[in-house]
């Protein structure tokens, strides 16, 4: 059941039932609170409706060419709010929590992944086409590790053999795991590319993974928020966070940075890499995305 569906649901309950101990218990489950904590603003149509008849039951009669852009609206609103909490859950846990949590409950991932696509459409350039981009003008019979890879768009765009790698799959290609702990071999893939996909907070651990899957010389290649890499807006320093990446046993080969939205990284694993004894990763602050 798609979630927006599922919280108009609990409100048909709560206007049935009317009582404030029916509605305690649904607003302190799991999935809740994100809903409950986007009302619409007073200046929206439902609320001026209200304010008219002073009964509140108007914005259940909406004028029926209304009824469904409005309905729409508050949809959006919803899984708006749903996808912001579930987004900030990403950032803030561990892969392995955030991979019981959506084994749990894999619609969530599908909130989360419409949400993103949301955001996504208003950046002027998508990471993940540079990056497809870039695998095209190289060697197609590379073989990539994509790790988090989302609706799997490098798979489903190069001719590369394509590892794809997330912690749901709704797709049988799609390795379903928590990429700190993938199923492939040691020394098997030529570029393992984490786009947007650091999101965890033991994120180093993913790293570690992917320096574990790479053939000697092989790419790294990290496409991140510009904002968790903004020491003026409480980010990591980026110089930092390559500092830890070549200390893991790669050399940077070049940085892009021409993009307002994200940074590019283009790393390459040392032939007779070694890891350092202990390195200082810089935390990467959470990707927040505000309300639209
Ligand atoms: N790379 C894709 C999707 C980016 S969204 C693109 O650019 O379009 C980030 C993705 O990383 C999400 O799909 C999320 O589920 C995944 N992810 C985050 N932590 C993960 C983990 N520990 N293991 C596997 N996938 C993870």
């Amino acid at each position: 059941m798609e979630p927006p569906e599922s919280a108009a649901g609990g409100r048909k309950r709560r206007r049935r039932g009317g009582g404030r101990n029916r509605r305690k218990p649904s607003s302190s489950s799991q999935q809740a609170p994100a809903p409950a904590a986007a009302p619409p603003p007073p200046s929206s149509p439902p609320a001026k409706r209200r304010r008219k008849d002073g009964t509140g039951q108007a914005a259940a009669t909406p004028k029926r060419g209304n009824t469904s852009s409005l309905l729409d609206k508050m949809r959006a609103r919803l899984s708006g709010g749903h996808f912001r909490m579930l987004n900030e859950k990403l950032y803030t846990c561990s892969g392995q929590d955030a991979f019981d949590y959506f084994k749990n409950d894999p619609n969530l991932f599908d909130v989360y992944h419409t949400g993103y696509r949301e955001q996504m459409s208003h950046w002027p350039e998508q990471p993940v086409n540079v990056i497809i981009n870039w695998l095209k003008s190289h060697n197609a019979s590379w073989t990539v590790a994509d790790f988090g890879c989302g609706n799997a768009a490098v798979a489903k765009n190069v001719k590369n053999k394509v590892f794809s790698i997330d912690l749901v799959s709704d797709d049988p290609s799609v390795i379903a795991c928590d990429m700190a702990h993938t199923p492939l071999e040691p020394s098997s893939v030529d570029v393992a590319i984490f786009c947007l996909s650091l999101m965890g907070t033991n994120y180093p651990s993913y790293l570690e993974e992917a320096n574990r899957v790479l053939k000697p010389s092989g790419w790294l290649v990290i496409a991140e928020v510009r904002s968790r890499l903004d020491p003026n807006n409480g980010g990591a320093d980026p110089e930092k966070f390559s500092k830890a990446i070549i200390q893991l046993g790669f050399s940077l080969v070049s940085k892009d940075e021409k993009n307002k939205m994200f940074i590019l990284f283009y790393f390459r694993k040392k032939d007779k890499s070694k890891v350092a004894k202990s390195i200082d990763w810089p935390q990467l602050k959470p990707c927040l995305y505000k309300r639209r």
